[in-house]
């Protein structure tokens, strides 16, 4: 047997060696399905499978890319390149490219992103005259978006009359004239939004049988990862592929499908057996990510779900600490107990950021930990805010080389027509708008034949138009024959978009020419990588293709050993040796949008599901007593999510003091609280109505920190040793046993004491956490 196969246990084996045939691995978090699914395509290489018969799908490209990288090191460099392998949308985005004409697309189609089509389709209700209060540019979005995703096209929305209705029933009769003009925007741009890369692929399949035969053929062996992810769209592709080999493999877990609200449909898995005859099922029990504590606290949370497919997991794993449950008083000490718990953590235990997570349910979340991380010098990043080519200086390079590409393409060409300026202005450009309309060509078109058509605009106007169109036509002349790198940097400089920042000479000027620095070099390094590609276009329209499915989960700029921030959803699939995972509130998480069905709640479960079993070692929950949310101070109640945790995995220390992080509030606001009393308003009955205000007895056994002295109400935590500890002073720790103090520094929070103890290690302690006893 291969070496590398050693690694796997007899139950992730058995799908890995299977070659042949529909099979399915359902297994819960961390038992091993994406190991399962790498070691199965070197399996399958070592068998004499062309790699290029290849084909898997992933939910991030950094998944795909960590999955290649692990093949490559089993099998190979050459033979991994040539793997099909990436998230539904960059391997099916590749395609289209190959067949765009079947489809009546340019091959050089333009990929919007969710804000090129937000402003399409703002753009789209204004020029309709309707009120944008009920037209709600981001509410239409996720609407038509829902409709490609069920594969409804506009002819078939208007074929269905309850879906007019509905829309008609909701104030928003044109919902469905919005969509036609969204599509025939796109279409006339050449563009795709995300949506189209599914919609479209499936349109090719079903259209023209030759092509289905095509790729069928081309893919004899399909795997997928997270496939309880997939949503209608996604699934036909997958079935249509599969269709003639029907060597499909899938790896998932019912209970970690936490994407319904995108149109994820957890049938798909249960419906996997019934879709293909002589379906392989195997299942894997055997958790190797967390401690027995973790796997144990979430299978007692995940059991309340009803709608779940019965599943063991269980660890061989150490039993490991409990999971620590702390109360704050508001989102601001949660984010200092964030920090500081880190802080003392990587003190004592030798820990890097980069051991710790921190998810929460929402991004507004982040502010408060972010706050408190830098007061605290302790390296972070963000996930899955504005990713790197998002920002406006970037996106306004990249529209430049949009243009280039794809002159029609209407959202770059809005972008950058007017900036830097050049006296174009906005009722110039609608008039354009109007005129593209009318004459069903692109606004490029109008600019390029402005002398032969009734567009009015004055003469003045006219000439920087025609500067304009001429500027863009030399790039394209030039994009002939220069590579991306050396077109994008003549592009910065002859637009003047480098000389428009400077000028601006404030820190955000800098920040931003900075920022178009790092593009160039990324379109340099990009450029370099691809040397083999002889045709500079293709290098040009392949890294646009990069940058539009690039998510911020896929950048790896920055010092890698950072706290990592992010949101429960973008977890997924990831681990970490520590986890907090905070506001743990009622009406946040559960989400207050989420409380009306119990599909809905279970959905939010499993979410917590996914949370908890992204830590290894230790997870932490937090949650506050009062949160800012939208501009006021709202009261919180405990998620009943923790409450379903059964109690033995739990340890719940709140002294009311030691979460004191802020001396300055007064201890008052604590109202009834008594301290050492932790209080659960619990649904009264598992009907999910919203919490009574009933006290109930002490859910969880409370464990005070022995040596920690009460604090009194003007003081901080951090007090606790002024003016008593001193050079000299024999004192005695929790942990390390006696020492000596040899030196003192730092003021406040930060107060911190060099101490040598008995066993001759020198320690530097926080003093609010070091648990010491003057003796
Ligand atoms: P999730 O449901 O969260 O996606 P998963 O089922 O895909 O999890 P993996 O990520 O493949 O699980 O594995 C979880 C962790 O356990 C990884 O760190 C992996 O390397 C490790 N692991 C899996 N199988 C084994 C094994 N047989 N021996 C040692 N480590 C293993
Ligand atoms: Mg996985």
């Amino acid at each position: 047997m291969e070496k590398y196969l050693s690694q796997l246990n007899e139950a992730q084996l058995a799908p890995t060696l299977q070659k042949d045939g529909p099979m399915i691995v359902i297994a819960g978090a961390g038992s091993g399905k994406t190991r399962v699914l790498t070691f199965r395509i070197a399996y399958l290489m070592s068998q004499g499978i062309d790699p290029f018969n290849i084909l898997a799908l992933t939910f991030t490209n950094k998944a795909a890319r960590e999955m290649k990288g692990r093949i490559a090191s089993i099998v190979g460099d050459s033979e991994a390149k040539n793997l099909w392998m990436g998230t539904f949308h960059s391997v099916f985005a590749k395609i289209l490219r190959i067949e765009s004409d079947r489809l009546g697309y340019p091959s050089n189609f333009t990929i919007y992103d969710t804000q090129d089509s937000d402003r399409l389709i703002s753009s789209i209700i204004k020029e309709m005259g309707l009120d944008k209060d009920v037209y709600k540019y981001k509410q239409i979005r996720s609407r038509i978006s829902s409709y490609k995703n069920s594969l409804i096209t506009v002819k078939a929305y208007f074929n269905n009359p309850e879906l007019m209705e509905a829309d008609a029933a909701a104030r928003r009769p044109r919902i469905g004239e919005i969509y036609q003009n969204y599509v025939e925007r796109c279409f006339k741009a050449g563009a795709m939004d995300f949506d189209d890369l599914l919609l479209k692929t499936n349109e090719l399949l079903t259209r023209f049988p030759d092509v289905l035969a095509k790729y069928q053929d081309r893919f004899r062996y399909i795997l997928v990862d997270e496939y309880q992810d997939t949503n209608h769209s996604q699934y036909l592709i997958v079935r249509a592929l599969a269709d003639r080999f029907h060597n499909i493999c899938v790896v998932g877990d019912d209970a970690q499908s936490i994407y319904a609200f995108r149109g994820a449909n957890i049938s798909n898995i249960l419906n996997f057996q019934r879709d293909y005859d002589d379906v392989k099922v195997f299942r894997l029990e055997q958790n190797y990510r967390s401690t027995k504590n973790i796997v144990n606290a979430a299978n007692s949370v995940i059991d309340k779900n009803q709608n779940k497919l019965d599943k063991i997991v269980w660890t061989a794993n150490e039993e490991g600490p409990k999971i620590k449950v702390n109360r704050l008083m508001t989102d601001g000490d949660e984010g200092r107990y964030v920090a500081s718990t880190i802080f003392e953590a990587k003190m004592q235990h030798q820990l890097q950021s980069q051991d710790f997570a921190v998810l929460y349910r929402t991004n507004a979340q982040s502010r408060a930990i972010e706050d408190a991380l830098r007061k605290r010098d302790i390296n972070y990043r963000i996930y899955g805010g504005l990713s790197f080519y998002q920002r406006k200086e970037i996106k306004d390079v990249l529209s430049y080389l949009r243009l280039i590409l794809n002159p029609a393409d209407e959202e770059a060409l809005k972008r950058i027509i007017n900036f830097p300026a050049r006296g174009i202005g906005q009722t110039t450009l609608d008039r354009l708008v109007v005129a593209a309309n009318a004459y069903d060509i692109s606004i490029f078109d109008v600019i390029r034949r402005i002398d032969e058509l009734d567009v009015k605009v004055n003469s003045g106007t006219r000439n920087k138009l025609k500067d304009f169109a001429t500027m863009t036509e030399s790039f394209q002349v030039m994009n002939a024959n220069a590579n991306a790198f050396e077109l994008a940097e003549h592009v910065v400089k002859v637009t003047g978009l480098i000389r428009e920042f400077k000028k601006d000479g404030t820190p955000e000027g800098i920040a931003k020419m900075e920022n178009i620095e790092e593009l160039l070099n990324g379109i340099k390094d990009f450029v370099e990588g691809q040397v083999e590609v002889a045709d500079a276009t293709a290098s040009l329209s392949e890294f646009l293709e990069d940058v539009a499915l690039a998510t911020d989960l896929d950048s790896d700029k920055g010092d890698p050993n950072h706290v990592a921030l992010m949101t429960i959803h973008l977890a997924k699939g990831l681990e970490f040796p520590h986890v907090f995972i905070v506001g743990m509130e009622e009406d946040l998480f559960p989400s207050a949008m989420s409380m009306n069905t119990r599909s809905e709640l279970e959905e939010e479960r499993r979410l917590f599901y996914v949370a908890l079993t992204r830590a290894e070692k230790q997870a932490y929950l937090t949650y506050t007593l009062s949160r800012y949310r939208w501009g006021k101070l709202i009261d919180a109640e405990p998620s009943r999510f923790i409450e379903e945790i059964d109690e033995q995995y739990l340890d719940v220390i709140t002294p009311l003091q030691e979460q004191r992080f802020n001396p300055m509030l007064d201890a008052s606001i604590f109202g009834d609280i008594e301290p050492n009393k932790v209080r659960f308003a619990k649904p009264k009955s598992p009907k999910l109505q919203k919490k009574s205000n009933q006290k109930k007895a002490e859910p969880f056994k409370i464990s005070t920190p022995k040596k920690l002295k009460p604090v009194t109400k003007s003081k901080g935590s951090s007090n606790l040793f002024d003016g008593k500890l001193a050079v000299g002073n024999i004192v005695n720790h929790q942990r390390f046993g006696r020492g000596e103090v040899l030196k003192i520094e730092g003021v406040g929070s930060d107060l911190k004491a060099e101490i040598k103890f008995k066993n001759g290690d020198t320690k530097k302690l926080l003093l609010r956490f070091a648990k010491l006893e003057i003796l």
